[in-house]
């Protein structure tokens, strides 16, 4: 009878022959355990490795926090820019070798307060840079501040009264100011992340990712594994994903659809 390290041993010599973990860099992920950024990680990594992207092709651009820390867990370029300027450094990336794939990835903190002024900009732009937002509701690095998508009333150890502010809603955000491709996925489904990436790297212009996901450590109330994995759904069958006004009422009435919500088909004359 196989044991259970024997098992685990087997297992271990499967993967490691399968190459799936060949995009990893020698530094192990150093999240919590049970964060829900791991499954973001196996998401783009086997995004990565699904496009068959050369490594040094790939730049992975973030800012600070929790989310910052990706870039070192993987085998491409990488930069750990300065808080809420991955968006900026992205784009000098894209523009100065557009032969490259970059991802920008932060987290909420990052993202949509200190970085929040960068989102349109890359929109109306359309830079081809692929941005995941890491959206856990809180500051994770610094022990767990709400941030700007707390939900009101959201307490912490840093709001025990609960919070007063209203939230942003990254997807509605995004679409507001004229992203191309907008999903909202789920950090429990590293496989519904994988497929959307791949569908929007393969877009040419701004791909933005909403990735609703935990933060284990410091809120237990809010998005929790328990309560998001009740909250997710995927978008309704028949959504129409080309039709922005829409996409823009169905993201109003519903917080937490999963899939691609927006893509915009270019048209001919669009074209450079
Ligand atoms: Fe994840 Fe929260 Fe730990 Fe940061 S503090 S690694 S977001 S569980
Ligand atoms: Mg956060």
């Amino acid at each position: 009878m196989k044991t259970p390290g024997r098992i685990l041993t087997g297992k271990m010599t499967e993967l490691a022959q399968s190459e799936r973990f060949s995009i990893r860099s020698g530094n192990l992920p150093i999240w919590c355990p049970g964060c829900g950024y791991y499954g973001i990680h196996q998401g783009l990594n086997d995004a990565i490795q699904r496009l068959r992207l050369p490594h040094h092709e790939v730049v992975t651009v973030s800012g600070i926090g929790c989310a910052g820390r990706y870039p070192f867990f993987a085998d491409t370029y990488g930069l750990h820019t300065v808080h809420g300027r991955s968006l900026p450094v992205a784009t000098g990336v894209k523009f100065g070798n557009p032969k490259l794939t970059v991802f920008a990835v932060g987290g909420d903190g990052d993202g949509l307060a200190i970085g929040g002024g960068h989102l349109p900009h890359i929109c109306r732009r359309d830079v081809d840079v692929s941005y995941l937002l890491f959206d856990n509701s809180i500051y994770g690095l610094t022990k767990g501040q709400p941030s700007p998508s707390s939900p009101r009333g959201f307490r912490t150890k840093a709001s025990p009264a609960g919070t007063t502010d209203a939230p942003l809603n990254a997807t509605l955000l995004a679409l507001a100011y004229g992203a191309t491709f907008v999903a909202r996925l789920f950090a429990g489904d590293p496989a519904g992340i994988t497929d959307a990436l791949v569908e929007g790297v393969g877009h040419q212009g701004f791909a933005f990712f909403h990735l609703l996901s935990t933060c284990v450590t410091f809120d237990k109330e809010f998005k929790t594994w328990e309560n998001l994995k009740h909250a997710v759904h995927p978008v309704p069958d028949g959504h129409d994903r080309s039709d922005l006004k829409k996409a823009i009422a169905h993201v109003l009435d519903d917080d937490f659809s999963t899939g691609i919500i927006y893509r915009k088909e270019r048209f001919p004359e669009e074209e450079d």
